[in-house]
């Protein structure tokens, strides 16, 4: 059966054992995703960690899929990448991990589902998700939140730094 494709974009994160190595790879698998291709992805960018301090700062960027996969499919795949790179579930909230794949939007759907929240709960205060998707999409609307714009200027760049190192 055909599908059509959905753009989407997925926010990275990574703040343990060389999260650049991580952060770059995870791009890398993201696009070799069954049914989805890899249309562009943002700078990688560093900011200090969220929640517990006295972690390593974190190493971001966003990618932009165009995939057949549907939400949960792609949750799925992405917590299968995760696990790849040696994360396990249960520690502390926002602790330190290798590797932090999440779905930020998908189309212009908006899912509220036990397992997934899309667009993601946290893009609209999250520098380190607001400013690399400003990079890659420009000013698109967020579903129920408005122009990503609009949201960017109620939320500082902060520390967040855009690094320049070459990609993937
Ligand atoms: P945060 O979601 O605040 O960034 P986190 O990324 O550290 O925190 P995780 O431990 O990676 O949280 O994810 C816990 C669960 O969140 C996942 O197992 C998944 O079911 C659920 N989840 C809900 N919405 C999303 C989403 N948009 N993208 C990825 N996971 C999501
Ligand atoms: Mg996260
Ligand atoms: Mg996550």
């Amino acid at each position: 059966m055909h599908r059509s494709k959905v753009d989407c974009y997925v926010g990275i994160g990574s703040n343990l054992d060389d999260p650049i190595a991580h952060v770059k790879q995870g791009i890398r698998e993201l696009g070799q995703l069954t049914g989805t291709e890899r249309v562009a992805h943002s700078s990688l960018y560093a900011s200090p960690p969220m929640g517990p301090p006295q972690q390593p700062d974190y190493i971001n960027a966003v990618v932009k899929l165009r995939t057949t996969l549907e939400p949960l499919a792609l949750l799925d795949r992405l917590l299968a990448i995760e696990r790849r790179h040696g994360r396990t579930r249960g520690g502390e909230h926002w602790g330190p991990r290798a590797l932090d794949l999440d779905i930020l939007l998908y189309g212009d759907q908006q899912i509220d589902h036990e397992r997934l929240r899309v667009p993601h709960p946290g893009l609209h205060e999250r520098a380190f998700v607001l400013y690399p998707l400003e990079e890659l999409a420009g000013d698109i609307d967020v579903p129920g939140r408005g122009r990503l714009r609009a949201l960017a200027k109620h939320c500082p760049r902060g520390s967040l730094r855009r690094l320049e190192i070459s990609q993937p």
